[in-house]
């Protein structure tokens, strides 16, 4: 059940952020563990006080958000995280002004809206989340936060209806939690760019020409890389079509075009590169032989290394991307160039 809060001051703002931290504690805890959420709980309120303190001298300000310039008259879009941002600016082009929450460098799943972001949240025409988990679910960080705007529930959408999750796995293959990581496939990017596309339509319908001509154009680059993905997969070796990454986040890209794959950890809220792990894609490489391995822009390298040093398989010398764009201005800054980027350093190190 969503918890129902009113964020008219700041001491409500606060208690957001000590329920979103007693949430997060809560899953890698014990829960009967009542002197440690005791403890916990206070220390998240001193915390808080601190907050108070830095928002009374106006320090709290988020200097990682480059804000574009409002123009009045166009709708207000509020997105998630940096993919969407890319592809709310793609389609909406100069027709509305786009808000991102979660920056580049920043974990999408335990974000903390900062005032700012509370803010735009409540002013915003529309709202978009990839869904899927990835923004915490029905009872992560952004659902709390609409709610505590009291944000009109149409307005919200998760671009990835329609798109069919796949799941992870815990060591017995029991079925644990959605993979978030969809959009690292053309195809489920295509299905976001449409549900985006036809929520501008329906908050904005004075502007219907333009979002479709707008995404026209976009979809038929999404669906030019699509086929891109399936020719290059297609031209690598049989068996040396293996995918070896950090985190399990190509699970749909893939299954999809014909690609095996193999990961130290499940997904970056877990543990990350526990022993057990680390053992176990070794004992995955010396099976599977893979040509090389990748690391992402985004996590610790370590694990990774450790993979390498112990099997003899290299690391690829470029990152690949899995949760995020990379700044403004820098070589992958854009939705499309992050699916291209992927795709060439995959050719190139399993053909090498
Ligand atoms: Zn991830």
């Amino acid at each position: 059940m969503l918890l129902k809060y009113k964020i008219k001051s700041v001491s409500n703002l606060i208690k957001i952020n000590i329920e979103n931290k007693i949430m997060i504690f809560k899953r890698k805890n014990d829960l009967n563990d009542k002197e440690n959420l005791m403890r916990n709980k206070r220390r998240w309120s001193l915390l808080g006080l601190l907050l108070v303190a830095l928002m009374v001298f106006g320090a709290c300000s988020n200097d990682d958000k480059v804000e574009d310039t409002d123009i009045e008259g166009n709708i207000n879009i509020v997105t998630s995280f940096t993919i969407i941002e890319d592809m709310a600016h793609q389609i909406a082009k100069d027709k509305a002004n786009v808000y991102n929450l979660v920056p580049t460098g920043t974990d999408p799943h335990e974000y903390e809206p900062l005032p700012d972001d509370i803010k735009k949240a409540e002013d915003a025409d529309v709202l978009f989340l990839n869904g899927m988990n990835l923004e915490g679910g029905e009872s992560g960080w952004f659902y709390k936060m609409v709610d505590s705007v009291n944000q009109k529930e149409e307005n919200v959408f998760e671009l990835n209806e329609g798109v069919t999750p796949k799941y992870l796995t815990d060591e017995a293959e029991q079925v644990e939690e959605i993979n978030p990581h969809s959009f690292l496939d053309p195809q489920v990017g295509i299905i976001m760019a449409e549900n985006l596309r036809d929520a501008l339509i329906k908050v904005d319908p004075d502007n219907k020409d333009e979002y479709e001509k707008n995404a026209e154009e976009y979809l038929k680059e999404l669906n030019e890389i699509d086929k891109l993905y399936q020719e290059e997969i297609n031209s690598i070796p049989k068996e040396r079509r293996i995918l070896v990454t950090s985190e399990r986040a190509f699970q749909y890209m893939t299954e999809r075009y014909g690609l095996d794959e193999a990961y130290v950890w499940e997904i970056d809220t877990e543990e990350l590169g526990t022993p057990e792990q680390i053992k176990g894609l070794i004992e995955t490489i010396r099976e599977k032989n893979p040509p090389v391995l990748f690391l992402e822009s985004n996590v610790d390298k370590r694990p990774l290394e450790t993979v390498s040093n112990e099997t003899g398989v290299k690391i690829y010398d470029e990152a690949i991307y899995s949760d995020e764009i990379g700044q403004k201005g820098y070589e992958v800054d854009t939705y499309v160039k992050l699916l291209k980027h992927n795709i060439r350093i995959i050719k190139d190190g399993l053909s090498e």
